[in-house]
């Protein structure tokens, strides 16, 4: 499932491929993703320039001079750029024909994606109420800390709310308790202020890394076969369960919270 790093990674290696471009036209090929597409796109999109491509939580924004297209690519969706006189591929459902001879099109095999249209100045409500952006300076000790005073539910299921903080995937959430040392099951509301810093520093450092990793892959973006490739990311924890920590002699564990499985030491995590 694409999270952050990966929505990040498409957005760095679609801007230089489709900024500036003109639309020339828009094919629906499937309407029914998560959401409708909404038809008017075929006519109002056409002859549009593509001004600016930007990543909020993760939602793809693709800025048009009238108005934004916002792409959520779900379970399964990817972008790619191909040549526009290439052969439709089956989970292709959508397409962007540019003057340039090539198309955006969006691949998604499970159709839990979205394509969808915001008007300047009518912000979609699927985009208010987000927190901030954890690779952001607004995001840290003092702003986590502060928002769990009061709070009962576990740390892990904390970060992972979107309107605390954006971006903090399953896999990620994980990850980021590892490296901080901190168990997933503390109760957010009792957790100091400095393992906060800790924790904030651990999330900027493991979603930075997984789209640093992730820019290496995007050297052939434009050949992106219809498959997905999300990258592989060297976890630590997360999916090794009964195996031996990096870090110490225990034995990772899985547990199950808010629905979502849970990896963590339980030696060096507390
Ligand atoms: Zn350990």
């Amino acid at each position: 499932m694409p999270e952050l790093p990966e929505v990040e990674t498409t957005k760095r290696g679609l801007e230089p491929l489709i900024l500036n471009k003109k639309i020339l036209s828009v094919h629906i090929y499937k309407k029914k993703l998560r959401w409708d597409i909404p038809s008017h796109l075929v006519s109002s999109l056409k002859q549009k320039k593509i001004i600016k491509i930007s990543r909020r939580a993760k939602y793809l924004l693709i800025d048009t001079d009238d108005g934004q297209l916002v792409i959520h690519l779900g379970m399964s969706g990817s972008l790619c750029v191909v040549p526009s006189n290439e052969i439709l591929k089956k989970h292709q459902h959508f397409e962007l024909k540019l003057d340039n001879l090539t198309s955006i099109r969006f691949n998604d095999p499970r159709r839990f994606g979205s394509i969808l249209w915001q008007e300047t100045g009518k912000p979609l409500k699927i985009l208010q109420n987000l927190g901030p952006e954890p690779l952001s300076y607004e995001f840290d000790n003092d702003y986590l800390y502060n928002f769990s005073i009061g709070k009962s539910t576990n740390i892990k299921t904390y970060i992972m709310d979107s309107s605390i903080v954006v971006g903090v995937g399953n896999i990620y959430a994980s990850e980021s308790l590892f490296l901080a040392g901190i168990s997933p099951k503390r109760v957010s509301g009792k957790t100091s202020k400095s393992r906060y810093k800790i924790l904030t520093e651990a999330i900027k450092i493991v979603l930075t890394d997984a789209i640093n990793n992730g820019g290496t892959t995007l050297n052939d973006f434009s050949n992106v076969d219809g498959s997905p490739g999300y990258f592989s990311q060297n976890l630590s924890v997360y999916g090794r369960e009964s195996m031996s920590c990096i870090r110490c002699e225990g034995k990772i564990k899985r547990i199950i919270q808010n629905q979502r499985a849970t990896y963590y030491c339980p030696i060096c995590q507390h």
